[in-house]
């Protein structure tokens, strides 16, 4: 079987034979039909988001077939159709199961940088960047609590993207901002996750829904994905003082910051409002804070962070596919291409410039 690996931080991947560990308790082996190129991924193999050992493995939007389950498996069986995320379903026992905040479980938890489950041909142990699950490779062997299982009538190229762009965004939205019907929302970013933050805000009934972002392409889709307002960070003069005017002056309810930098969001920060909340989706390793005051948050003002939405993940991904279905969440069109894995080069490349969404690896 063939992987995509890392073997110097800002080179191109090299697709080579691997051998992949058999599936051991609690694990299932997935035959990749679908993996999407996130910004992550990116900023992961230019050594921006952690540096573990290399040779590592990226990828984490995954969708695919259970091929092979380890040892005490119960949740999926062989032929099963599956998406994989690197947050876990929450284990129901630990305090904040109990409490309803799966996301927050301290048994079944996120982490990056792990150890994996492939070796090269010269006998290395390859990392996996996104901990748990490692989507450039035709198989991966994934733990059970990080598989949702899917309809079989589900396109499988669309699926994958539930696995992070769409829980990232929306939860954001949904579970940590929590925003309320006629609030406002603001978005920095408008790639993969922005855009989804888009959708759930317009769903969640917000207005107005203040698309930003650098690049007029962008902005066009917010619009498509339900943004009604739009400003060009780049061109816009002050773009705070637009999005304060946009809210009638008193600044957004929300705001997502989806998108990395910290300049960024501290203008995110400035456009909220009194008692507004800021989440911060983007972020880069080795970020620290500096620029802000304590008398920023005097006004009731909010900053918090969200991991892949904070999703409860069997539950949301279960609730995003019936409303796909109904017509009421867009995937299909988040896809900006679809290549094939020996190409994936190239699909890097085309993911970082221009107005694309997301490029999906089929296998
Ligand atoms: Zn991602
Ligand atoms: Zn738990």
């Amino acid at each position: 079987m063939k992987a995509a690996v890392c073997y110097e931080f800002g080179k191109p991947l090299v697709i080579e034979e691997v051998t992949l560990d058999p599936p051991g308790k609690g694990e299932v082996k997935i035959r990749l039909t679908a993996v999407a190129i996130c910004h992550s991924d990116i900023h992961a193999i230019k050594g921006e988001h952690g540096r573990p050992p290399l040779p590592a493995i990226p990828g984490h939007e995954i969708s695919g077939y259970v091929e092979e389950t380890g040892e005490g498996v119960t949740y999926v069986k062989s032929g099963d159709p599956v998406v994989a995320s690197i947050i876990p379903e929450g284990c129901g026992q630990c305090y904040y199961c109990r409490i309803g905040l799966s996301s927050q479980c301290t048994t079944n938890r996120l982490y990056l940088n792990g150890e994996g489950k492939f070796t090269n041909k010269k006998g290395q142990r390859l990392t996996q960047f996104a901990g748990a699950v490692a989507g450039f490779a035709e198989y991966a062997v994934i733990p059970e609590v990080n598989l949702v299982k899917i309809p079989e009538d589900l396109p499988m190229d669309s699926a994958c993207l539930l696995a992070c762009g769409v829980i990232s965004g929306f939860g954001a939205v949904m579970n940590r901002a929590r925003v309320a019907p006629n609030s406002s929302v603001a978005v920095l970013g408008c790639g993969g996750v922005g855009l989804n933050a888009i959708q759930g805000a317009v769903f969640a009934g917000a207005y107005p829904v203040i698309a930003v972002d650098v690049r007029d392409g962008k902005l066009a889709t917010a619009k498509v994905f339900g943004a009604t307002h739009t400003v060009n960070a780049k061109t816009e003069k002050d773009p705070v003082k637009k999005v304060h005017e946009i809210t009638y002056g008193r600044g957004a309810d929300n705001v997502i910051v989806a998108v990395m930098g910290l300049d960024i969001l501290r203008q995110g920060f400035m456009m909220s409002a009194r008692d507004g909340t800021t989440v911060i989706v983007g972020h880069g390793y080795d970020e620290k804070l500096s620029d802000f005051s304590p008398l920023d948050f005097m006004m009731g003002k909010k900053l918090t962070g969200s991991a892949m939405g904070a999703v409860r993940l069997r539950i949301d991904i279960a609730r995003l596919i019936e409303l796909y279905k109904t017509g009421r969440l867009k995937l299909d069109e988040l896809i900006s291409g679809r290549y094939p894995f020996e190409k994936i080069s190239e699909a890097f490349a085309s993911s970082e410039k221009g107005d694309v969404i997301r490029n999906v690896i089929m296998f």
